[in-house]
């Protein structure tokens, strides 16, 4: 049985700090699986214009006010929260015709999403509010006129427009970067599903964790939103193609060169390599995805394999692996035990996926499947949208145009035979550009020319290979740390990405000025800005350290019995700190040198304080370079710089860079790198 009937309710918008409901009824969304009203939408009424404004005024000035690492905490906690309530969600996730395990992608996939985000920006961004881009740029030969380019949140609202198929991941994969930029978000789900999306933002709003107004959601038409968007707003938007270019050429966002972020049909490819004959882990991996990208969520994702090529050889051995597979998907009641597969969305969308179908049919034939007759192993056909899988064949792809045009958003693909590689490479590319594409191969020169003849086409591409099989999560998986999006008829935009999803909301701007000002701007300590010595910084807690903290240390000359004895005792017998023929032979010395390494040791002897305090690890060292040689009898000095303080969240202590430059007695840098430590918040620490 599908979830118990309960009477149909009418969906809320959260708009301005209150729920409210649209003026009409609204048109019914059907339960999926039943045919039952779930739920009426309608917006009608409300004043959209009213709505950007109350993001970017009651929310923008409070997110921004936030450091990343509070913003990251903040997207903790909910994530935590949504976990600990999912049970409701998947109830209410069966009426869009998910199964169980395609509502764990959406809802855990989704909370999980967030999660990573949360964590990632933890560890990865400044505990600040403004992010640096690069290096500084030297604009004067006296180090007086820098530049350094940052990011700071856009001043407006991100409007996510999303599609049916996924109503809580596609809202919580988009807000969660759009929140830790500190930019407010308006979600308008597709309206076939809205009634699940409105409900978890439902238990957001009511954890009272995010500032007012920082999340709004429209159900229902977003009528003249888009009219009032500015410069400083966002829109993202996931769904068809035609709808998409109609709302990136809306006279608004044109006009005020509004960021336009879009993710549309993709005719995403899977591609068996010519190795991968029947019998290999690759072949059976294959057929296995193959199978698995039809039927997850009845094929309606964007990223599903809509597009299998392979060896002609093996066409008559694949078509039978994955009929056999195709056959055995029990499809019925999302909720039901045993079934596999649950109907699509609704009527219109199994009408739509039927019609393209026919239009396949054009230049391919079915091999698996009847779109016409419909087999259940449970549930009833004359109620809910459900779809056997279908797959083509297209005899002579590169003859078969339709096949790579027409989107079939259901659990339908078509087989595509090659003769060689190239024919293969060349016929994912007539996707014009999809979200992803996936190899299975397990020759090396295989991945090298499929990879690099189709990645620019694609925003990511899957190698499946015996090797991944255990670990694999797969060709349809977008993931928080990696770039969904694709060019050219995949939208062309690009979201998540870890970090990089973050910085689509906020602008990059180079700040030209004197170094000391830009250090003002970033709270990052740079060359030529303003230094203060006292007391050694390492006997400094959190609470009184300060960029700019600065120790130089007495200076150290490294001996030929320095060298030897670092060298007996390390092992590292190099020939240029031991031969000095060899070393005078190689173009970058002129004798023997002192080793890296030792350099690096002689300078952390040369700057810690040796007590304890409140410096409580040395956790590494970025950018580490040698920059000039160091022969016996040269003179090392350290320069010891507080460059950049993040306290952590819930810790008595946060991170501390340093910046360490090495010279010479003459004053030539002989090594410069960042020291990273832990330090304590208080010191000596508070008892209890
Ligand atoms: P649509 O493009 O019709 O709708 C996508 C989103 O845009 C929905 O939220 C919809 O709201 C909204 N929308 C539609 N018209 C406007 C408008 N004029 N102004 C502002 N917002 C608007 O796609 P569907 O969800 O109906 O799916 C249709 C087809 O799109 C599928 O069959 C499939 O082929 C493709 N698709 C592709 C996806 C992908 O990621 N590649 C994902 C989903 C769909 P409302 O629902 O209220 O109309």
């Amino acid at each position: 049985m599908n979830a118990p009937a309960r009477p149909p309710r009418r969906l809320e918008s959260y708009v301005c700090g209150s729920w409210t409901l649209g003026a009409k009824e609204g048109p019914a969304l059907l339960d999926a699986a039943t045919g039952d009203p779930v739920a009426y939408v309608d917006s009608s009424g409300l004043d959209f214009a009213a709505v950007l404004e109350h993001g970017r005024r009651a929310a923008g000035p409070k997110l921004r006010a936030m450091s990343f690492h509070d913003r990251a905490g903040m997207l903790k906690a909910l994530g935590l929260a949504l976990m600990a309530m999912k049970e409701e969600f998947y109830a209410e996730s069966f009426r869009t015709g998910a199964t169980r395990p395609d509502g764990w992608v959406d809802i855990e996939g989704g909370i999980g999403t967030m999660l990573t985000f949360a964590s990632k920006g933890r560890r990865e961004l400044p505990n600040s509010r403004v992010l640096t881009d690069g290096d500084v740029e030297l604009l004067s030969k006296d180090n007086s006129f820098s530049a350094q380019h940052i990011y700071s949140p856009l001043q407006g609202v991100a409007v996510h427009i999303n599609a049916y198929n996924f109503p809580v991941w596609g809202m919580l994969e988009k807000i969660a970067p759009t929140l830790l930029a500190g930019v407010p978000c308006v979600v308008k789900p597709a309206s076939q599903t809205a009634y699940l999306t409105e409900l978890v933002v439902r238990r957001i709003i009511e954890t009272g964790i995010l500032p007012e107004g920082a999340l709004q959601l429209i159900c229902g038409s977003v009528g003249d939103l888009l009219d009032h968007v500015t410069g400083q707003d966002a829109v993202t938007f996931t769904g068809s193609a035609w709808t998409g270019r109609k709302l990136k050429s809306h006279p608004a966002i044109v006009a005020n060169s509004v960021r336009f972020t879009m993710e549309a049909d993709s005719l995403n490819a899977a591609i068996l390599g010519p190795d991968a004959v029947a019998g290999t882990p690759e072949f059976d991996l294959f057929v296995k995805e193959v199978a698995r990208e039809m039927t997850s969520k009845a094929g309606q994702k964007c990223t599903a394999i809509r597009r299998v090529i392979a060896p002609r050889a093996q066409l008559e051995a694949l078509t039978a692996a994955l009929r056999d597979r195709l056959g055995k998907t029990a499809l019925g009641l999302p909720d039901a035990e045993g079934t596999r597969m649950g109907p699509l969305a609704s009527y219109e969308q199994r009408n739509e996926v039927r019609d393209r179908i026919r239009e396949l049919q054009a230049v391919a034939e079915i091999v698996a499947g009847d779109p016409d007759a419909v087999t259940l192993r449970s549930g009833d056909a004359a109620k809910g949208a459900y779809l056997n899988p279908v797959l083509l064949c297209a005899d002579r792809p590169f003859a078969a145009a339709a096949v790579h045009e027409v989107e079939a958003f259901g659990p339908v693909a078509t087989l595509l035979p090659y003769d060689d590689l190239g024919e293969a490479t060349e016929l994912a590319r007539m996707g014009k550009g999809s979200l992803v594409s996936s190899v299975f191969t397990d020759d090396k020169r295989v991945v090298e020319e499929v990879v690099l003849g189709v990645a620019p086409f694609h925003g990511r591409v899957m190698i499946g290979n015996r090797l991944s099989a255990k670990s694999s999560t797969g060709h349809g998986s977008p993931l928080a740390g990696l770039v969904h999006g694709g060019p050219g008829r995949a939208g062309g935009g690009e979201e998540m990405g870890g970090m990089r999803g973050v910085r689509h909301y906020m602008q990059r701007t180079a700040v030209q000025g004197a170094p000391r000002m830009l250090s003002a701007v970033t709270g990052r300590w740079i060359e030529g800005a303003d230094t203060q010595q006292g007391v050694h910084p390492f006997r400094k807690s959190l609470a009184e350290l300060q960029i700019g903290d600065q120790l130089v240390t007495a200076t150290r000359v490294v001996t030929l019995e320095d060298v030897e004895h670092f060298a007996q005792f390390t092992g590292d017998t190099f020939y240029a700190h031991m031969d000095a023929e060899a070393a005078k032979a190689n173009p970058f010395f002129d004798d023997r040198v002192a080793h890296g390494y030792l350099i690096a040791s002689f300078a952390a002897g040369l700057f810690v304080e040796p007590n304890p305090g409140p410096v409580l690890a040395n956790y590494g060292v970025d950018n580490l370079r040698f920059l000039t040689p160091v022969y016996f009898g040269d003179s090392l000095q350290v320069r010891l710089t507080c460059k950049e303080i993040n306290p952590r969240a819930n810790a008595e202590h946060g991170e501390v860079r340093w910046d360490s430059q090495i010279t010479n007695q003459h004053g030539a840098v002989v090594a410069q790198y960042d020291v990273l430590t832990m330090v304590a918040k208080v010191w000596p620490p508070v008892a209890g």
